[in-house]
Order: C-alpha cells, then sequence, then structure tokens
C-alpha cells in the first residue's frame, strides 16, 4: 500500500509552528511582521492566490497588505512602488505575483526587491545564497517539499533524486535543496533524452513540469517516493480517459473539468511506497513555507536567532 503525503496536515503543522514566532516577534519589536504582496492587472487566478495569502498572514497574526496595480502600469512606476517597500521598516517580506504583464520585464522587477525582503528566494542574491548552502529565504513550493519528505521520516541523503522540470521558481531550487541533503540529484527537461528511463532510476521522483500525467507507470520506480508540483485542468474527455478511474471519471463527467497533476494519479498509487496527491499534496505547503519565510526575514532583519 502506498502512503498518502497529506499536505493539509503538514502546512497546519508549519503554520501552528508560525505563531509564537510571530508573538516573539511582536514582543520584541512591538509590531507583527508584515508581508506586502504586489498585485498588477487582474487575472482572476492571481486575485484568488493573493487573497488566501493575505488571509493567512491574519490569521497567524502578521500583517498583510496587498498592493493592487492596474495592468497599463508601467515599470518604472512598479519599480519605484517596490523601491518605498524596500524602504518601509515596516516590510519585512516583499512578494511581486506572477505572471507580470508582458510589457512589465518580470526579471528587472524581481532584481529590485531588497534581497532580505525577498520571501520568494527568488533574487538571483538568493538564488546564490542557496546554490552556494548558505542560509537566506528558500522558494516556498520546494522548501516546502523538504518539509514534507523531513516530517514523514523520508531518507534523502543517499538516495537518487531526479527532478523534472528546470524552472527558477521550482525546478532548479528543488534540485538544490535535495543536493544540499545530500542526495545524488538528475535534473530533466523538455530537452531530455529517454526521459521514462532516467526517471525509472529515482528512489525520489520529483514532477514539475505542468502537462497532465505526464509521467506514467514506466516512468516510476516500484518503492518510489513521488512528489507532484504539478496542477493541470483536464477538460478533454478523451484525456480524461486515459487519466481518471471510473469514480473520477463520473465526477469528470458531471463538473466537465478536473484537477490532476504532472504524475498519473492510477500508476503512482499502485507503484510509489509514498506520493503527493493532486490536489491536497505540495499544493498547501507553499503559503504556510510563504509565511515562515516571513517570519525568518523578520526575524534576520531584527538579528533573531
Ligand atoms: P515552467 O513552465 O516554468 O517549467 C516547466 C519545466 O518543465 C521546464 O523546465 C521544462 O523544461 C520542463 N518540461 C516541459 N515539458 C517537458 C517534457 N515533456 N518532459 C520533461 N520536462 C518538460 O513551470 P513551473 O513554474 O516550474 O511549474 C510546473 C508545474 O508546477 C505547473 O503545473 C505549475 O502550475 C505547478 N506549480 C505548483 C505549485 C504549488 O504550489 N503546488 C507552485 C509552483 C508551480
Amino acid at each position: 500500500m502506498s502512503r498518502i503525503l497529506d499536505g493539509n496536515r503538514i502546512r497546519d503543522q508549519i503554520k501552528s509552528e508560525c505563531l509564537p514566532r510571530v508573538e516573539r516577534l511582536v514582543a520584541r519589536t512591538g509590531r507583527p511582521p508584515g508581508l506586502a504582496v504586489v498585485l498588477v492587472g487582474d487575472n482572476p487566478a492571481s486575485e484568488v492566490y493573493v487573497r488566501s495569502k493575505t488571509k493567512t498572514a491574519a490569521e497567524l497574526g502578521m500583517m498583510g497588505e496587498t498592493i493592487t496595480l492596474p495592468a497599463s502600469t508601467e515599470e518604472d512606476e512598479l519599480l519605484a512602488v517596490i523601491e518605498a517597500l524596500n524602504q518601509r521598516r515596516e516590510i519585512d517580506g516583499i512578494l511581486i505575483q506572477l505572471p507580470l504583464p508582458h510589457h512589465v520585464d518580470a526579471q528587472r522587477v524581481l532584481l529590485s526587491v531588497a534581497p532580505d525582503k525577498d520571501v520568494d528566494g527568488f533574487h538571483p542574491y538568493n538564488a546564490g545564497l542557496l546554490s552556494t548552502g548558505r542560509e537566506g529565504p528558500r522558494p516556498c513550493t520546494p522548501a516546502g517539499i523538504i518539509q514534507m519528505l523531513k516530517r514523514y521520516e523520508i531518507t534523502i541523503e543517499g538516495k537518487n533524486a531526479v527532478v523534472v522540470g528546470r524552472s527558477d521558481i521550482v525546478g532548479k531550487p528543488m534540485a538544490f535543496l535535495l543536493l544540499q541533503e545530500n542526495a545524488t540529484v538528475t535534473i530533466c527537461h523538455s530537452r531530455t533524452h529517454d526521459l521514462a528511463s532516467i526517471c525509472r532510476t529515482a528512489d525520489i521522483l520529483v514532477a514539475a513540469v505542468g502537462r497532465p500525467a505526464l509521467l506514467t507507470e514506466d516512468h516510476i520506480k516500484p518503492g518510489a517516493v513521488v512528489i507532484d508540483v504539478g496542477i493541470n485542468r483536464v477538460e478533454s474527455r478523451v484525456e480524461a480517459e486515459r487519466i481518471f478511474d471510473a469514480k473520477r471519471l463520473a465526477d469528470f463527467d458531471r463538473r466537465g473539468s478536473l484537477l490532476v497533476g504532472d504524475v498519473h494519479p492510477g500508476d503512482v498509487a499502485r507503484l510509489s511506497s509514498a506520493y503527493t496527491p493532486v490536489p491536497g499534496g505540495v499544493g498547501p505547503l507553499t503559503i504556510a513555507m510563504l509565511m515562515r519565510n516571513t517570519i525568518e526575514c523578520a526575524e534576520r532583519r531584527t538579528g533573531i536567532e
């Protein structure tokens, strides 16, 4: 029987550990840690994410501020907003909600966030700290996955880990974090030859691609631990038949679409020793880690160990 790695449970643990740290910061500094989220344009999915980030901050007694700017905002105006946030003492963390409108250079914008307030860990300075094994804010999704593996007492050291996907947000930082935990790491991507045979070497397989059920029984070594980062909406009946069992297919027919990860749900349940479901696996960890990163930025800025 494969074990289901429950992201909601780990999220709740991480959030409950945040509470005393917020109280300690309030006691030391007279103010809660502050997170500013910058949202440009009106992307409905981004609006949902931003609301749940500021709501979680409030639940933990933190200060969450959303700065909403119109889609027409010029790059220089956005840079000025970020510079003002860099200067504000009561803001410990700044998050730029992606994607940004096309006329804005996202790299330039991310570069303008003060590295000590970069709660997403996307600034090249913080990417450099990660790649050289130094302390600093880590990208939330991969950092949450490490927390998940550790809290389920899954050994990372000495294991073969394969990460599918090389984005700056998930794949690359995931690979560095696994390396830091002494795994032997392989990174695969869209130009990799014979993806299946490389994936089958994995004791820990992380899928961060964004393709519905790309990884199937051909990619999973029996007994592997499989972490599925992908969130994909399936809308085609033919695709749904390839992916879902009869019960889920009935759900699909009722709702007209269903979410699935990058790993085939039936195959992973049958072959792996443990896996993250979609939804309910990796997804819930990201916001909890964002809160933890904000608290850690506040602690570093106030000199608390
Ligand atoms: P991305 O599009 O930036 O990167 C995708 C990567 O997959 C690329 O590096 C590409 O080389 C690789 N790839 C594409 N096709 C491939 C193929 N056929 N074989 C092998 N590799 C291939 O995406 P991302 O931002 O890294 O996100 C990946 C997925 O994770 C998406 O579904 C996204 O929605 C999801 N995501 C989830 C969370 C969460 O909180 N659970 C957070 C971030 C991203």
